[in-house]
C-alpha cells in the first residue's frame, strides 16, 4: 500500500511497535480527498485486547466525541453485551475498531458505508499486535461481510452457534434494531443471553 495516502508517519524510537502503529492510525488522512471533513480515527485498543467490537464506522456524535460508541447505538450495545460503560471503555480488556475508523459521512437514507481504504490499510497489522483475542463480536453486515463473506446478517445472527468460539454476529445497533428485534424475537430470547455468556467468558480469559 503507497504511502502517500499517509499523514505525517510517526517513528518514535522511544515508542514501542503497538505505541507507534497507533499513532500511525491516530495520523492517518488516507482518505482525505474522500472526506466532507478532516479525518479523525476513532478506535480503541491495546496488545492485552480480549474481545474484539468489529463495527461498522463512527457517526457524526462519535466523530465529534472522539468516543467510540458515545451515542444511543453505544448504550444499546453495551446492553445486549451485559455490561457497563466502564467495562466497555477498558481498552485493556476490550478492542473497538470498525472496518472505517473516520466518520464517513451521509448518504441516501443514512450515514455512508464505512471507508473502503481503512481496513485494508490498517486492520491486519493491529490484529496482529493482540495476541490475547478470544472473540470478536461482528457488529452489522459491513463487519460480517468484510470477515465471512457475502451472506445474511439476519441469517448468521440466528445461526450464531456456527461461528463461535471465534465470531459472534450481530445486528448493528443502530435505532433500525428496535424494528428489527421487535421481527425477530429469538434475538432477545436466545441470542442476547448466549452473547453476554460469552462476553463474560472473553473478558474473563476463559
Ligand atoms: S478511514 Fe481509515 S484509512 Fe481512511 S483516513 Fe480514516 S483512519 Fe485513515
Amino acid at each position: 500500500m503507497s504511502l502517500k495516502w499517509y499523514g505525517d508517519l510517526v517513528s518514535d524510537t522511544t515508542m514501542n511497535d503497538f505505541d507507534n502503529l497507533l499513532a500511525n492510525v491516530r495520523a492517518c488522512r488516507a482518505c482525505h480527498d474522500l472526506l466532507p471533513h478532516q479525518p479523525r480515527p476513532v478506535v480503541q485498543m491495546s496488545p492485552t485486547a480480549r474481545l474484539i467490537v468489529a463495527s461498522q464506522a463512527p457517526g457524526s456524535k462519535v466523530h465529534a466525541s472522539g468516543v467510540p460508541f458515545s451515542d444511543a447505538s453505544g448504550e444499546r450495545l453495551r446492553e445486549w453485551m451485559g455490561i457497563t460503560s466502564d467495562q466497555f471503555y477498558d481498552a485493556e480488556n476490550i478492542a473497538i475498531l470498525p472496518m472505517g475508523f473516520c466518520y464517513p459521512g451521509k448518504a441516501a437514507g443514512g450515514d455512508a458505508p464505512p471507508l473502503a481504504r481503512c481496513a485494508p490499510l490498517w486492520r491486519e497489522k493491529l490484529l496482529a499486535q493482540m495476541p490475547q483475542v478470544g472473540l470478536t463480536l461482528l457488529v452489522g453486515t459491513h463487519a460480517q461481510k468484510h470477515v465471512l463473506g457475502p451472506g445474511r446478517m439476519r441469517d448468521r445472527v440466528r445461526n450464531f452457534r456456527g461461528f463461535l468460539p471465534r465470531y459472534f454476529p450481530l445486528p448493528h445497533p443502530s435505532w433500525r434494531s428496535t424494528i428489527w428485534m421487535r421481527d425477530n424475537p429469538w434475538f432477545a430470547t436466545d441470542v442476547l443471553p448466549a452473547l453476554r455468556y460469552r462476553v463474560r467468558n472473553a473478558l474473563q480469559g476463559t
